[in-house]
């Protein structure tokens, strides 16, 4: 006998989702949660969601398809990324981020926006997801369980039959693991995401207010021994190292050069291409340089310190932080480029000739390498002179975890469906491919998957349930 038809471990986004969809299929549902609290990453997440195809986006007069999606999706993934998972993506992301309007979810036309490097804009800030969902939850009778970490999977024969926490078993017909990333593990990090682990001291996670998002659902599903994929991949994004915030831009006011003294990229990209481009320098990072006028008017232009409008300055990047480092030596300070770039230990010749080409372009008002576009132009011209080292070692996202089929069921090392398994959201490692392709991609992948494994769970549930 079963105690619920189906239990969800982890009440974030894509386990809220999956619960409305099962209560609403007729299951009984439980949630475990590990926290104090429902939400999770979802909850302190700045909520925007990729989607293409959308009312949102004809409200704002743009024509956009799944099949635009999609071909995106893959062309930025160079191909390396599941076609099946990627297409369910792209078919459903208008459909979920739709039914989210109707619990509620309000997604401002006018905030519409390219959240990664795409044609039109799929990028849909909202007034927030998460709240949205825990009150549907509770209006549709999903009973939760807060403070209950699971840590087992109960296995019969193959066969999911429930789960273990803290010693209590409870058994259902159909078991979801939608239990996040795993960004505030060390150990997890070191052994799934060694481009993030690379970064020592200076790696840490924007998850770091969910205590919970540690990889439990790679070690339940190891334990039913499924498949574990998408190792080194998600999303780091750009820091300055000088303090522990949340904040996914470089300031587009200073020039970026690598170990060489070179400059490699266009300084405002989003960073569904910053991370990655920075991490693929010699030594994997850069530095930043910029010179008084920089320091005095472009920390301090809101244009610049707060590009998705948050009324508040990127706080890494913030003027008093960055005098006082100076003022300190945490970044360096020089009378001369030539002081500068021996005080950073970059070739000075190198340095000289990029400053030189970067203020030439500065002066024609167009970026003739990486055409970086922005309303004031500052050279690197008026002593004293700035560097920065710059790492791209925060992790907005974690790319391993359980693999799924067409149906969100957990496949194991053959590729076969364990039974009574299902998996959504972040805990996946089949979502993410090469590059997260823009912001919002977690909601997206959290609310897509999370509402498939929902109703494909009760639907397995209810069909081997015994005539009452
Ligand atoms: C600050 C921040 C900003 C972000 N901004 C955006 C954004 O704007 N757009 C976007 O697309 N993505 C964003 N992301 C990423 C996105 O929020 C996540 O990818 C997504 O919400 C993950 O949803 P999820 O349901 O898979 O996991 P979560 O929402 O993290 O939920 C997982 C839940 O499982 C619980 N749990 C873990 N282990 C166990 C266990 N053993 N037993 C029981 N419960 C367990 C956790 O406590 C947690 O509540 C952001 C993330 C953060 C942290």
């Amino acid at each position: 006998m079963s105690d619920f038809d189906v239990i969800i471990v982890g009440g974030g986004g894509a386990g809220l989702a999956a619960a409305i969809m099962a209560r609403r299929a007729g299951a009984s549902v439980m949630v475990l949660e590990a926290d104090t609290k429902l939400g999770g990453a979802t909850a302190l997440s700045a909520a925007v969601m990729f989607a293409g195809g959308t009312s949102v986006q004809k409200a704002r007069g743009i024509e956009d398809t799944p099949d635009a999606m999609y071909r995106y999706l893959m062309t930025l993934a160079a191909h390396e990324t599941d076609p099946r998972i990627t297409r369910i993506m792209s078919d459903e992301s208008g459909p979920a981020l739709e039914w989210l309007i109707s619990l509620g979810v309000e997604f401002p036309a006018d905030y519409l926006l390219c959240s990664g490097v795409e044609e039109v804009p799929r990028g849909h800030p909202s007034l927030g997801v998460a709240p949205a969902l825990v009150n549907a939850a509770g209006a549709e009778g999903v009973e939760t369980a807060l403070g209950t970490r699971v840590d087992r999977l109960l296995i019969e024969n193959g066969r999911v039959v429930g789960v273990e926490a803290g010693g209590e078993e409870l058994r259902a017909d159909a078991v979801i693991i939608t239990t996040g990333g795993f960004g505030n593990s060390p150990e997890m990090i070191a052994q799934w995401y060694p481009t993030a682990a690379r970064h020592g001291d200076w790696t840490y996670a924007v998850h770091m207010d969910a205590p919970f998002i540690l990889g439990d659902g790679i070690t339940l599903g190891q334990q039913a021994h499924a498949e574990i994929v998408g190792k080194d991949s998600g999303l780091l994004l750009p820091t300055s190292g000088l303090g522990k915030w949340i904040e996914a831009f470089l300031p587009p006011w200073i020039m970026l050069v690598n170990e060489q003294g070179r400059r490699f990229m266009n300084e405002a990209s989003p960073y569904a291409v910053s991370g990655y481009q920075i991490n693929a320098q010699a030594g994997g990072h850069a530095f930043a340089v910029y010179d008084h006028v920089a320091l005095e008017e472009g920390s301090q232009d809101m244009r610049f310190a707060d590009p998705y409008h948050s009324g508040t300055a990127m706080p890494t990047w913030e003027y008093n932080l960055l005098t006082k480092a100076a003022a300190d030596g945490r970044i360096q300070k020089a009378d001369t480029v030539a002081e500068l770039a021996a005080l950073v230990g970059v070739p000075v010749e190198g340095l000289e000739a990029a400053i030189a080409r970067y203020n030439a372009d500065c002066d024609a008002g167009a970026d003739g390498q990486f055409f970086k576009q922005m309303p004031r132009r500052f050279p690197v011209r008026t002593a004293p002179f700035y560097a920065r080292e710059v790492r791209a070692s925060v992790i907005g996202q974690t790319g391993a975890g359980l693999n799924i089929d067409g149906q969100a069921r957990v496949l194991d090392e053959q590729g076969d469906p364990i039974p009574g398994l299902y998996a959504a959201g972040e805990v996946l490692g089949c979502t993410v491919g090469k590059r997260y392709a823009g912001g919002g991609m977690g909601i997206c992948n959290a609310m897509v998957f999370g509402r498939l494994a929902g109703a494909e769970a009760a639907n397995a549930a209810l069909s081997v349930r015994e005539p009452a």
